[in-house]
């Protein structure tokens, strides 16, 4: 009998814990580097800088240059950056922020050295994975970039979590609940998980698809009271279990799973996000969520199951509609939607491990059905505030 190669990746440490930057970071960073790059929005760098990020670094031997990320995660700001540090003899990125500063990040440390991963908040897994999603300079997806390595350190600090807009906590459970559904679909399709590309080597562990599960699990039974304490600024157990639940274990589920239908319907989303206007654009995980409730209808999955989720969504003010995404009402009509629903099933896209040779048309009746109901789930529940 022969039986296919499974791989698992992680980083090799994760440290999660209110005031880690303060109190253990330096011992952990500079067994992976001496110079780094150190990588972020501005609002991110003022947040690890209260922290104590850089007293931690000189204190642990570690010299640095700051340098402010530009707005998206492009080809050409990836190069910027890289040229930076390889002209300052930097053998190490950290990058601080969300998804994005988490995506240029690895790339630079992949080419550099090693990379540290500071999430100033948990908007998305990428901090994670050993793969990051380029987009063009518009915020279009353009392609995902595999690297040879996952990070070195994974470092979150809750406390600095906890300060950021809760909107990204939000955000972060969204993106984290599509794993256990979009893991479940490459785990019976036999699909590879998202290493070592272009080869396709690697099969899922049963440890990862359990991880996804898991994580669905506390998704739903702490996001709510994470919400609460987040949303006062407090560190609470539950917190603590929604962080790592979003970040360590969603995010290595997702790499060494697979994805499927949700975030190729995201990617189709964000092919028509022009539509909505800037302050109300919708944020990753907002788009996967609701991405998930349109491939549960294309799995034809039972109705309680669409409901079970669809609710618990709405419960931590996850959006249900087009319009609770932004889209002004009316929008996007049947060309817009076309679109994205072509776009969700280009070559190379996730959806293609979900069971069927998924076509334009299933994508679309699939979307058009998930804005329905979700219309019935939001009239039925009020979107609560936090
Ligand atoms: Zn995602």
């Amino acid at each position: 009998m022969h039986l296919a190669p499974k791989i698992f990746a992680t980083p090799r440490r994760y440290v999660q814990g209110p005031g880690v930057i303060r109190t253990i970071a330096g011992k952990q960073m500079a067994i992976f580097g001496r110079k780094a790059i150190v990588i972020g929005g501005p609002r991110s760098l003022e947040a690890v800088k209260e922290a104590g990020l850089y007293q931690t670094l000189d204190s642990a031997g570690i010299s640095y240059v700051i340098e402010t990320f530009g707005r998206e995660c492009t080809h050409e700001e990836i190069k910027r950056l890289t040229d930076i540090g390889q002209d300052a003899g930097c053998d190490l990125a950290i990058a601080v922020g969300g998804g994005k500063a988490m995506d240029a990040g690895k790339v630079v440390g992949d080419t550099l050295g090693e990379s540290i991963m500071i999430p100033t908040q948990v908007g998305t897994n990428a901090s994670e994975s050993a793969l990051s999603v380029i987009y063009t300079k518009d915020h279009v997806f353009e392609e995902y970039k595999f690297l040879n390595k996952n990070p070195a350190l994974l470092l979150v600090d809750t406390e600095v979590i906890a300060k950021s807009p809760i909107r990204y906590l939000i955000g972060g459970i969204g993106d984290a609940s599509s794993e256990k559904f979009e893991g479940e679909a490459c785990y019976r399709t036999g699909s590879k998980n998202l290493i070592e590309a272009p080869e396709w080597v690697g099969y899922t562990s049963a440890l990862s698809l359990k991880l996804c599960q898991l994580a669905y699990e506390y998704l739903r039974e702490y996001g709510e009271a994470a919400l609460e304490s987040a949303a006062r600024q407090a560190v609470t157990p539950a917190l603590e279990n929604i962080v790592e639940a979003i970040i360590l274990w969603s995010g290595a589920g997702f790499e060494c799973t697979g994805l499927a239908g949700a975030h190729s319907i995201h990617n189709g989303i964000t092919e028509i996000e022009h539509l909505i206007p800037e302050n109300k654009r919708p944020l990753h995980g907002e788009i996967v969520a609701w991405g998930v409730i349109a491939q549960l209808f294309l799995e034809n999955r039972p109705r309680k199951e669409i409901e079970e989720y669809a609710e618990w969504a709405r419960r931590v003010a996850l959006p249900m509609t087009f319009e609770e995404m932004g889209f002004p009402s009316g929008s996007p009509n049947d060309e817009d939607l076309w679109k994205a629903a072509e776009k969700a099933c280009a070559e190379g896209e996730t959806i293609h491990c979900m069971a069927f040779d998924i076509q334009p048309q299933w994508v679309f009746d699939a979307m058009k059905t998930a804005d329905e109901f979700g219309k019935k789930v939001a009239k039925r529940i009020p979107k609560p505030t936090f």
